[in-house]
C-alpha cells in the first residue's frame, strides 16, 4: 500500500508536489523547531486517486487517516469530544502552487451542540466557545454543503444592526447562541440536512469537500490563468486549532518579511486582536498595521521578527507568514515565498544578493520575465494630474501602476465590456474569488474595504494589475451602481483614473506616459547580459524604436523592414509609377528617385544604431498593397500619374490576388522585378559608403532576402545582387563589407536548409510566417479559432505566441542541424514574435542559435529569459 498520509514531522519543503506548498512548508517549519500546531497532511496523490476513481474514498485511506488521528490525539493529549481536553482541528487545502483564496478551509472542526458547552466550561468563556461554533457552522456550510456564505453573513449583518453591535468580537454569548441557532436553521432550509454532530463525520466530509474543490470553477479559472496543470491535485492538512479569538491577549495576522509592493526591507503586515483565521484578509474589521504589535505585545513582536528573519534566511526569499497569538503565545500557521509586484521583485532579488542570501543566478531565476512589462508600466503625466479632478486620496496603494477605464460594479459586466473592446475599472466594496474572471480583464481594481492583504490586493499584485484597496471615502452601492464620494457621485460607465502607486483616484481619463527605469532593473539587466549566451537584437526601423531598443541594450537590429518606407506620400507616388507604368524609362526614373530616399533611410537606421549589426530585409509585401482600391482614390491617383482611370483600374485588377499571403511577395517579387532589390541593395551599399566618408562610421550591413523556398531563388538573386553591388563599389572606387543571407520562413526552406546555406552568409528564422505556413493558419485571422483549439486542448498554447515545439520547432531544429553540417559557425537568428517569448527563447538557446530579435519593448524580457535559459542549461 502506498503511503498517502504524512505527519508534519515526516515531510519537508522539498515535498511540495506530494504535500502541497502549505503542507510541505508546515513540515519544514516543524523540522526547524518553530511553533507550528501539530498535524498531518493527506497527499495530493490521495486526492487524484479519489478524483480518478469515481470520487470514492477507499477504506485504506480512511484507516491511514484514522491512525494519524490517533497519533495526533496521543501526542496532544487531546481527543475529539473529550470534555477536559477537547481536540479541534482545521482542515486546510493546499496544492503545489499557491492559489490564494481558491480552495477552502474549515476551522474549529470537532465542535457540536453538546461539546460546545464543555469548551465553554473549560475555558470559562461561553462567548468564545460559541464564536468558534458559529464560525465552524458557516465554514462547514460553505465548503462542505455548498450553502452560500451570504446566507450566514447577511443574517449576521442583520443581527448586529438590529442589536446595535458594531464588531463581531463584541457579540455576547447569548447573542452568539442565537446566531448559532439561526445558522442551524439555515442548514435545514437550504441544505435540508442537519449539521453533522459527529466530529469524525465532519472530518471525512470536509476532506472529501477539499478533494472536490480541486475541480470547482474558481480553481479551474485560476489554474488556466496561471498555466497550472489540472492533474496535480490538492493535499489536505489536518491541524490542531490554536485560537486567536480567545480574548484580548490573542489575535491573528499575516505579515510579509519585506514590503510586497515596494520591496522595502521592513516587516509589513496586519493583525487583529481577538480574531480568527480569515478575519484580517476578509476585511471584516480594519486591521492594525503590524508595527502596532510592537507597542501592544512587544515580546511577541520581537519573537515574530526573529522567526521571520530566520525563515527568510532559510528559504532565501521574502516570506508571507500567517500567525496566530493564543493567550500571548505565538504560533506560525503558514509560510511561503510572498507574492510581490514586479517593482518589489526586482528590488528584493538585488537586495538578497547584496545581503548574501542569494546568488546572482538564483536572483535571476526567481524573476518572472513577463513581469518586466510591469516595470515598464505607464505612469500618469505630472501636468495632467495637476489639472485632474481628484476623487479620493485615502485609498491604499495596493498594487502599483496607473490605469484608466470605465467603472463596472461586477465581474460579468467587466467581462462583457472588455469583450467589446472597452477598458474597465472594477469597483467593488471588496472582491472575492468569484470575481476573478472580472479582475483578470480589468485595467484596475478599486475597493472601499479591506487592507493591503485583502483578496483584491493580493490577487491584483499577483496579476500585475493596478489596485487601490480600502478606499473608505467611497460609498459604493453595487446594487444601484453608484459611487458617492465627498465631492460628487459617479455611476456605472463613468471613466476614472487609478494610481495604484499612491492610492489616488481621479475623475475622467488622465494622460499616461512611460515610467522611468530604476536601478534594480538596471542591475538585473546587467547581470542577465553577463550570464546569457544568446544575443538579443531588436526588430526596429524607426529612429525612436531603435533608440528604445538601444536603451534596453539590444545588441543590434535583427530585422529592419523596408516596406513602410515606401508609404510616405512623395514616395508612394514614385512606387506607384514603378508598379503601374509600362514605359521602361519612366520606371527607371521612379526607381532612381526612390533610391535616393532609401539611401537617406538606411543612413538614418545605421546612424541611430551606432554602427551595430543591422539586418535589412529587402521588400516583402505584395505590390497590390501599394495601389489604391477605393474609386475616389483611384480617380485621384490616375490624375496625379497622368494616366486614364480605366488603365489604372486594369493594372490594379491584374495585381489583385485571391490569397496575397501565399502570393506574389518576398523574393518572388524580385524574380519578376529584379530591379527592385538591386535598387535596395545599391541604397544599402551607397549609404554605407557615405556614412564612412561623412562620419567615419563603419557599418557592415546584413542584407536579407525574404520568403525563399527554393535553392534557385536564392542563387539567382544572390548572383544579380552581388554583381550589382560590385558595379556600385567599382564606380565609387571603394569597397565595403556586407553579408547576404536569407530568411527561413517556409517549411520547404527548412527542409533544404543545407542547400540554401551554401549561398547564404546568415539565416534568420521568420517565425510568424513559418508558423503560418506550417499550420496553414492565416496569422491575421486565426485568433478566432485558436482560442477554441486551446480551450479544447487540441493545442497547448497559441503557436503564434509560444513556439510549437513538435511542429514548427522540429522544422527549425532540422534546419539548424542541416546548416551546421555545411557551415558550423554560420550566424543563425530568429526574428518574429517568438523572439521575445521566454519559453521560445529557451528552446532557441538549446538549439544553439546566435541571437533572438524582438520588438524593442520586449528586449528586456528577452535578456532576462536568455539569462535564465543559460543558467538552466549550465545546471
Ligand atoms: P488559505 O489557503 O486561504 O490561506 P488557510 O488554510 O491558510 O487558507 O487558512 C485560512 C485561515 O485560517 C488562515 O488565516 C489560517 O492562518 C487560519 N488557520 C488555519 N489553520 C488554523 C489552525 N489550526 N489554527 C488557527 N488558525 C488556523
Ligand atoms: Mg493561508
Ligand atoms: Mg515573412
Amino acid at each position: 500500500m502506498t503511503k498517502r498520509v504524512y505527519s508534519f514531522k515526516e515531510g519537508n519543503a522539498e515535498m511540495k508536489g506530494l504535500l502541497g506548498g502549505k503542507g510541505a512548508n508546515l513540515a519544514e517549519m516543524t523540522r526547524l523547531g518553530l511553533p507550528v500546531p501539530n498535524g498531518f497532511t493527506i497527499s495530493t496523490e490521495a486526492c487524484m486517486d479519489y478524483l480518478n476513481n469515481g470520487q470514492k474514498f477507499t477504506e485504506d485511506l480512511k484507516e491511514e487517516i484514522e491512525s494519524y488521528l490517533g497519533q495526533l490525539e496521543k501526542e496532544s493529549g487531546k481527543a475529539f469530544n473529550d470534555k477536559e481536553n477537547m481536540m479541534l482541528v482545521s482542515v486546510r487545502s493546499g496544492s503545489k502552487f499557491s492559489m490564494p483564496g481558491m480552495m477552502d478551509t474549515v476551522l474549529n472542526l470537532g465542535l457540536n451542540d453538546e461539546n460546545v458547552e464543555h469548551l465553554a466550561a473549560v475555558t470559562n468563556d461561553e462567548a468564545f466557545a460559541y464564536d468558534c461554533y458559529r464560525r465552524l457552522l458557516q465554514m462547514f456550510g460553505d465548503v462542505v454543503y455548498g450553502i452560500d456564505t451570504s446566507h450566514f453573513e447577511n443574517f449576521l449583518e442583520f443581527y448586529k444592526r438590529k442589536n446595535r453591535v458594531q464588531l463581531d468580537s463584541d457579540l455576547t454569548a447569548v447573542q452568539l447562541k442565537e446566531i448559532v441557532h439561526e445558522y442551524k436553521r439555515i442548514y435545514l432550509e437550504i441544505k435540508k440536512q442537519e449539521f453533522p454532530q459527529e466530529p469524525r463525520e465532519q472530518l471525512f466530509a470536509a476532506v472529501t469537500a477539499v478533494f472536490n474543490s480541486w475541480n470547482n470553477e474558481r480553481a479551474k479559472v485560476y489554474r488556466k490563468l496561471h498555466n497550472i496543470a489540472d492533474d496535480l491535485g490538492t493535499a489536505v492538512n489536518i491541524q490542531l486549532m490554536v485560537f486567536g479569538n480567545s480574548g484580548e491577549n490573542s489575535g491573528t495576522g499575516v505579515a510579509f518579511t519585506r514590503n510586497p509592493a515596494t520591496g522595502e526591507n521592513k516587516l509589513f503586515g496586519e493583525y487583529l486582536i481577538n480574531a480568527q483565521g480569515e478575519d484580517v484578509v476578509a476585511g471584516i474589521r480594519t486591521p492594525n498595521p503590524i508595527s502596532e504589535l510592537q507597542d501592544s505585545m512587544p515580546e511577541i513582536y520581537q519573537e515574530f521578527l526573529a522567526m521571520g528573519e530566520r525563515l527568510e534566511k532559510h528559504y532565501g526569499d521574502m516570506q508571507d507568514i500567517e500567525f496566530t497569538i493564543e493567550n500571548k503565545k505565538l504560533y506560525l500557521l503558514q509560510t511561503r515565498n510572498g507574492k510581490r509586484t514586479a517593482h518589489a521583485a526586482f528590488k528584493i532579488a538585488v537586495d538578497l544578493v547584496d545581503e548574501g542570501l542569494k546568488t546572482k543566478e538564483g536572483a535571476i531565476l526567481s524573476l518572472d520575465p513577463q513581469s518586466v512589462n510591469q516595470l515598464l508600466h505607464p505612469i500618469f503625466v505630472e501636468e495632467a494630474l495637476k489639472n485632474a479632478e481628484l476623487i479620493s486620496k485615502v485609498g491604499l496603494p495596493a498594487s502599483p501602476g496607473s490605469a484608466t477605464g470605465r467603472i463596472c460594479f461586477d465581474a460579468n459586466t467587466a467581462k462583457e465590456w472588455t469583450d467589446r473592446g472597452e477598458k474597465v475599472v472594477l469597483v467593488r466594496q471588496e472582491t472575492s474569488p468569484e470575481d476573478i474572471g472580472g479582475m483578470v480583464v480589468s485595467e484596475a481594481i478599486v475597493t472601499s474595504r479591506g487592507g493591503m492583504t485583502s483578496h483584491a490586493a493580493v490577487v491584483a499584485r499577483g496579476m500585475g494589475t493596478c489596485c487601490v484597496a480600502g478606499c473608505s471615502e467611497l460609498e459604493i452601492d453595487e446594487f444601484l451602481k453608484t459611487i458617492k464620494y465627498p465631492n460628487g457621485e459617479l455611476t456605472e460607465g463613468d471613466v476614472i483614473s487609478v494610481d495604484g502607486s499612491n492610492g489616488d483616484l481621479y475623475v475622467g481619463e488622465v494622460e499616461l506616459t512611460l515610467s522611468e527605469k530604476n536601478e534594480y532593473f538596471e542591475t538585473i539587466m546587467a547581470w542577465s547580459k553577463e550570464l546569457s549566451r544568446l544575443d538579443v537584437r531588436m526588430n526596429a526601423e524607426t529612429t525612436s524604436d531603435i533608440k528604445t531598443g538601444i536603451a534596453f541594450d539590444a545588441s543590434g537590429i535583427g530585422l529592419a523592414r523596408t516596406e513602410h518606407m515606401f508609404f510616405a506620400p512623395e514616395r508612394l507616388i514614385e512606387m506607384r509609377r514603378f508598379i503601374i507604368s509600362e514605359k521602361a524609362e519612366e520606371r527607371r526614373a521612379a526607381l532612381d528617385t526612390i533610391l535616393n530616399y532609401q539611401i537617406d533611410d538606411f543612413k538614418g537606421i545605421f546612424k541611430a544604431n551606432n554602427g551595430h549589426s543591422t539586418v535589412i530585409r529587402l521588400l516583402d509585401p505584395p505590390l497590390h498593397e501599394f495601389v489604391p482600391n477605393k474609386t475616389q482614390d483611384i480617380e485621384r491617383v490616375a490624375k496625379e500619374m497622368n494616366i486614364s482611370y480605366n488603365f489604372l483600374q486594369h493594372r490594379i485588377n491584374e495585381l489583385h490576388e485571391i490569397n496575397p499571403m501565399l502570393g506574389h511577395r518576398g523574393c518572388r517579387l524580385a524574380i519578376t522585378y529584379p530591379e527592385l532589390y538591386l535598387m535596395q541593395a545599391e541604397a544599402i551599399i551607397r549609404s554605407t559608403i557615405e556614412l564612412k566618408k561623412e562620419q567615419g562610421l563603419d557599418v557592415a550591413p546584413e542584407i536579407m532576402i525574404p520568403l525563399v523556398g527554393m535553392e534557385g531563388e536564392l542563387s539567382l538573386l544572390k548572383e544579380k545582387v552581388e554583381a550589382h553591388i560590385q558595379t556600385v563599389m567599382k564606380s565609387e572606387e571603394t569597397s565595403v563589407s556586407y553579408t547576404l543571407g536569407t530568411m527561413i520562413e517556409l517549411p520547404r526552406a527548412c527542409l533544404i536548409a543545407d542547400e540554401l546555406a551554401k549561398d547564404a552568409d546568415f539565416f534568420s528564422f521568420g517565425t510568424n510566417d513559418l508558423t503560418q505556413m506550417t499550420f496553414g493558419f492565416s496569422r491575421d485571422d486565426a485568433a478566432k479559432y485558436i482560442n477554441q483549439y486551446v480551450a479544447d486542448g487540441i493545442l497547448p498554447i497559441d503557436p503564434f505566441q509560444t513556439i510549437d515545439m513538435d511542429g514548427v520547432g522540429e522544422l527549425i531544429r532540422m534546419a539548424v542541424e542541416k546548416t551546421r553540417q555545411i557551415k558550423p559557425t554560420m550566424k543563425i537568428g530568429v526574428c518574429g514574435e517568438l523572439g521575445g517569448d521566454p519559453t521560445s527563447i529557451e528552446f532557441f538557446d538549446q538549439l544553439g542559435l546566435d541571437y533572438v530579435s524582438c520588438s524593442p519593448y520586449r528586449v528586456p524580457v528577452a535578456h532576462l529569459a536568455a539569462a535564465q535559459s543559460a543558467i538552466k542549461l549550465k545546471k
